[in-house]
């Protein structure tokens, strides 16, 4: 199948660190087994990095490359996926720009993933105007390349849900598509489709402090690209809460379990350790012991791939640049699309790369 006749997806990752075990399970996952059967674009959206990190301006490129290369390790195929950066798409800046005239202010800051990242930031009111750009970015991000699906862990959906609402609105405000109208006659007669969001196998992976999901920016994470010995200590500080190994212990929302069923490819296994372990007859020493082994069996293939990858970082250039230039022709595409609804199509441009 062509490129053309597939569907496409659009999914991507914030330079704010590296990929961590909870991109895997909510997302990169769904993007290798969608890889081989849509058109999918990978964005790298630094842009939306300077929401917490405007004042890190190396720290930001360098994790650009570095999620690049995570993507690379995890099987993410150049050839087959559109790896980009978001900053050299000016068309996603420009969208952003349309749709924020067609968001309520309310609304946005009703929206549950603002409220909880303000919080779980600890962004207090010294939040940017630029902040509360970001979904409204994201918004763009997606629609620029009229995607079908989107990829993302459960913290991800308010979101999508407001992209499905923009999309509709445009539509029916450009489009004249009707107020009532289905999915379907969206597609069909508007600029946008109204897109789904994908959720991972695992929706919200717990971070090694048990409390909070695993996130890039809580330093709660075990990374694609820790090695074998970071990936133990890592294991031994999981917080469980439990006193001491004899006591009985919980499995429900402990971290330990939670990696376990989502990696360990032995079920028994960990039928067997749960059961010990609610009885008080395995310390958490040992579960952490064998939860590093599960983990390092895992990540070793990804370890092999991201070596070949930096002792060539001119390579992930290259797949960055060839893949910003193909997603600029799909979203310039997409943005004359839609200045041709909104009646902005004065001068029909073309956007190259040097
Ligand atoms: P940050 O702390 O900077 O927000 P993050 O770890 O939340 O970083 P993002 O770049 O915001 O990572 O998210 C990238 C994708 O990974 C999104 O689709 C998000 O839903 C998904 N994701 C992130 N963390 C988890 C997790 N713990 N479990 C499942 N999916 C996750
Ligand atoms: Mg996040």
């Amino acid at each position: 199948m062509s490129n053309l006749s597939k569907s496409r997806i659009l999914t991507g990752d914030t330079p704010t660190g590296r990929l961590h075990l909870g991109h895997y399970v909510g997302s990169i996952e769904n993007r290798l087994a969608m890889q081989q059967t849509h058109d999918c674009f990978f964005i790298i959206a630094n842009t939306h990095a300077l929401t917490t990190r405007a004042h890190e301006p190396a720290a930001v490129r360098e994790d650009v490359v570095q999620i690049t290369m995570d993507y690379l390790a995890a099987g993410i195929d150049p050839a087959k996926s559109t790896i980009f950066v978001q900053s050299e798409v000016p068309a996603i800046a420009e969208l952003t720009w349309f749709f924020a005239m067609l968001l309520g202010f309310g609304r946005l800051m009703r929206n549950p993933t603002v409220k909880d990242e303000i919080v779980v930031k600890n962004l207090g009111d010294n939040y940017s105007f630029g902040f509360l750009m970001y979904p409204v970015g994201q918004v763009a991000d997606i629609l620029a390349f009229r995607a079908a699906y989107v990829p993302v862990g459960e913290d991800q959906v308010p979101h999508i849900e407001m992209t499905r609402e923009l999309a509709r609105r445009f539509n029916v405000s450009y489009c004249g598509v009707d107020p009532q109208a289905g999915d379907e006659e969206h597609a069909r007669k508007g600029v946008f489709p109204v897109p789904e969001a994908k959720v991972g196998r695992i929706s919200r992976l717990i971070g090694t402090d048990g409390k909070n999901k695993m996130s890039k920016s809580l330093g709660n994470h075990i990374l694609l690209s820790d090695d074998a010995k970071t990936v133990q200590k890592k294991c031994n500080k999981i917080y469980t809460g439990r006193q001491s190994p004899t006591d009985p212990g919980t499995v429900e929302g402990n971290p330990i379990f939670e990696y376990f069923d989502a990696f360990a490819t032995d079920k028994a296994e960990v039928a067997g350790l749960k059961e010990r372990y609610r009885e008080g007859k395995v310390g958490d020493g040992d579960c952490k012991k064998r939860l590093a082994e599960v983990l390092n069996a895992m990540l070793e293939p990804m370890r092999q791939r991201r070596a070949a990858f930096e002792a060539h970082p001119e390579k992930v250039l290259e797949v960055l640049r060839d893949g910003t230039a193909r997603a600029n022709v799909a979203a310039e595409e997409t943005l004359y699309l839609a200045k041709q609804a909104m009646k902005f199509d004065f001068f029909p441009r073309e956007l190259k790369l040097r």
